[in-house]
């Protein structure tokens, strides 16, 4: 647990009841030294939001893939399923899948915004505010070059940063027994957009004030996590599908990690804004999906 002086904000020794900066005495130093323990506010709230995720982006998700699978091919009683070592055809994988994602990408929005309301509203005002003044031009400028960089490479080479399946679908190579061609496109973005927010909510911003509070982790160490547990937190969303091969995963695996490691340093040694974090998300798998 992090205590910081309430006076100059220094982070203070777990012995330092006066502050050896500028002598302001920290009560909770105090409160520690004795053995009591000190507001744990956040500690509850990351942990929660950890559960919710687990319930309903894993857990839930993987129970509606697979109730969806089986609607699909009793809706389809003629489908044949006969590649070898694929359990589903691809067009199931995508019918459930993407299905399956969509209606816990918006039951897990709810409950967060229900759950954390008065949290999410404050931090999206501070950061709005944040986003007109001066000093976010480098910042901005910063993400057009990225979104165009990656756009670019993602476009001309295997690099994935979207999942497989989202992916199969967009570039036509997906046998179809259905066709939803716009719907599937829609369908997509507003799936990628929600857990944008999710992931960069609960595994950038949340996760960085558990660590930062809860432990006396160094900024590096921070980082590393904040990029493990959002890719992470992303495989187990959108990873289990039947028709994902090595040669995919590992494309992703690369994508997935440019993609987390720059939005993680972002958020760490410039902006702090949850905002801005989801934007250029949203942006940036947005003009993916609509350039591949
Ligand atoms: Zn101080």
């Amino acid at each position: 647990m992090k205590i910081r002086c309430k006076n100059c904000y220094r982070v203070l020794n777990h012995d330092e009841e006066y502050c050896t900066r500028c002598g302001e005495r920290s009560l909770e130093v105090v409160k520690l030294m004795n053995g009591e323990i000190i507001d744990d506010a956040i500690d509850y709230k990351f942990k929660t939001n950890l559960w919710i995720y687990l319930g309903v982006a894993f857990l839930l998700n993987g129970v509606l893939s697979i109730i969806l699978s089986v609607f699909f091919k009793k809706a389809n009683p003629d489908l044949l399923i006969t590649e070898v070592g694929t359990a589903l055809p691809e067009s199931i994988a995508f019918f459930s899948f993407s299905n399956a994602a969509l209606c816990t990408g918006v039951i897990i929005l709810g409950v967060l915004l229900i759950t954390f309301y008065k949290d999410i509203f404050l931090q999206i005002k501070k950061d709005f505010v944040v986003l007109f003044q001066k000093k976010m031009l480098p910042h901005l400028l910063f993400l057009i070059i990225v979104a165009g960089a990656l756009t670019f490479i993602i476009k001309f080479t295997d690099v994935l940063v979207i999942p497989p399946y989202f992916k199969s679908f967009l570039d036509g190579s997906l046998s179809s027994v259905y066709d939803e061609t716009n719907f599937g496109v829609l369908k997509i973005c507003i799936t990628l957009a929600i857990y944008s927010f999710v992931i960069e909510y609960i595994f950038k911003h949340m996760l960085y004030g558990y660590l930062q509070e809860v432990t006396l982790m160094k900024e590096g160490t921070i980082l590393t996590l904040m990029v493990v547990l959002s890719m992470l937190a992303e495989f187990l969303t959108f990873g289990f599908t039947s028709t994902l091969t090595l040669n995919t995963f590992l494309y992703w695996l690369l994508g997935d990690f440019v993609l987390n490691y720059l939005l993680a340093i972002w958020y760490t040694a410039g902006n702090k804004n949850l905002l801005l974090n989801v934007l250029v998300r949203i942006i940036l798998l947005v003009l993916i999906v609509l350039f591949i």
